[in-house]
C-alpha cells in the first residue's frame, strides 16, 4: 500500500488564493492587513522563516513590516518597539521570530505583545483563551494541521491521536484543538516509554520532535494518518544539507493511509495560518 499525500502546497495556494480575495475586500474598505515581524540575531533558518513570511504576506495584497536586530541588541529596544507597534492602528499583527539570543526573557517578550495582535497566539491570555475552547487566534502550526486534517477527510471523532513532542507550539496547541474534535489524545515526549506502543495505536500520529526520521514504518498502524510537523536538515550521505522531517517517509508511506511531505507538507500550511491570522485580527478591527 502507498499512502495518499497530503499536499500542503496544493492546499496552501487554495486557502492562500481566498485570503488574498478577503483582503482585497478589506482595502476597499480601506484597511490594509498588516503583520509586523521581529528578528533578533543571524540565525539563518530564523531569517529565511521571516523572509517567507514577509514575502507571503506581500503576495496575498497585505502590508508587513520588518525590524531585524544585531544579536546583542539591549533587550530594551525590542521592548520598545513592540510597544510602538502595540500602539499603531494600522499594524494588526506582531510576531517576534523565536528562538531569542540567550540574554532575552523569551516568555516576557511574547507577553508585551497585545493580545489582540498577537497572530502566533503564543501570548498566555491566548493560550488560555485555547485551553477553554474559545480562542482567539489559533498557533499557526496546530491550525495549518487541522486545515489539513479537515481538507484530507480525515474522520476525527473518537479517533486515537498520539501526537510526539509537547511543545508550547506544536505539540499542546495541537493537542488541545483535536481534543475540542473529541479525539482521543496521548501526548509522547523525550521522557515516554517505550514511544512505538503508543504510536502504533494512532489513528493519527502527529510527530512534532526535531529529530530526523526517527519515526519508522514499523512504528505506524496500517492505514493510520502520519502529519510530519518536524524539519530537519539531513547531515551528511548523499542528501545532505536536504530537508527531511521526523518521519521516515519512505518506509512510512508503505504503511500509512496518509502522510504529510516534508518540505511541502505542513511547513507551508504554518505560514498560511499566519496570513488567515493577520487578516482575521485586520477584519475585527474593521468591525
Ligand atoms: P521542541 O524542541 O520545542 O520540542 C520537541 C519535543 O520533542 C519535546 O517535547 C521533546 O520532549 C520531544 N522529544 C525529543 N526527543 C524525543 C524522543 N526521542 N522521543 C519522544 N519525544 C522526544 O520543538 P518544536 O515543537 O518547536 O518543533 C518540533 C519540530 O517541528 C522541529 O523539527 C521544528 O523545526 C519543527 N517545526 C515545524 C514547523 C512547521 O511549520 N512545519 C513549525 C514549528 C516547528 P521533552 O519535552 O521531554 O524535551
Amino acid at each position: 500500500m502507498t499512502a495518499r499525500i497530503i499536499d500542503g502546497n496544493a492546499l496552501s495556494s487554495e486557502v492562500r488564493g481566498q485570503l488574498a480575495e478577503r483582503a482585497a475586500a478589506l482595502i476597499a474598505k480601506g484597511v490594509t492587513p498588516c503583520l509586523a515581524v521581529i528578528l533578533v540575531g543571524e540565525d539563518p533558518a530564523s531569517a529565511v522563516y521571516v523572509r517567507n513570511k514577509v514575502a507571503a504576506c506581500e503576495k496575498a495584497g497585505m502590508r508587513s513590516l520588518k525590524d531585524v536586530y544585531a544579536p546583542d541588541v539591549d533587550p530594551a529596544v525590542v521592548f520598545k518597539r513592540i510597544a510602538e507597534l502595540n500602539a499603531d492602528p494600522t499594524v494588526h499583527g506582531i510576531l517576534v521570530q523565536l528562538p531569542l539570543p540567550k540574554h532575552f526573557d523569551a516568555e516576557a517578550v511574547l507577553e508585551a505583545i497585545a493580545p489582540e495582535k498577537d497572530v502566533d497566539g503564543f501570548h498566555a491570555e491566548n493560550v488560555g483563551a485555547l485551553m477553554q475552547g474559545n480562542p482567539r487566534f489559533i498557533p499557526c502550526t496546530p491550525y495549518g494541521v487541522m486545515k489539513m486534517l479537515e481538507s484530507a477527510k480525515v474522520p476525527l471523532k473518537g479517533a486515537e491521536v498520539v501526537i510526539v513532542g509537547r511543545s508550547n507550539i506544536v505539540g499542546k496547541p495541537m493537542a488541545m484543538l483535536l481534543l475540542a474534535q473529541s479525539c482521543t489524545v496521548t501526548i509522547c515526549h523525550s521522557q515516554s516509554k517505550d514511544l512505538a506502543f503508543h504510536t502504533r495505536r494512532a489513528d493519527i500520529l502527529v510527530a512534532a520532535v526535531g529529530r530526523a526520521k526517527m519515526i519508522t514504518g514499523d512504528m505506524i498502524k496500517p492505514g493510520a494518518t502520519v502529519i510530519d510537523v518536524g524539519i530537519n536538515r539531513i547531515a551528511d550521505g548523499p542528501n545532505a544539507g536536504k530537508l527531511c522531517g521526523d518521519v521516515d517517509f519512505e518506509t512510512a508511506k508503505e504503511v500509512a493511509g496518509a502522510i504529510t511531505p516534508v518540505p511541502g507538507g505542513v511547513g507551508p500550511m504554518t505560514i498560511t495560518m499566519l496570513l488567515a491570522n493577520t487578516l482575521e485580527a485586520a477584519e475585527r478591527t474593521a468591525k
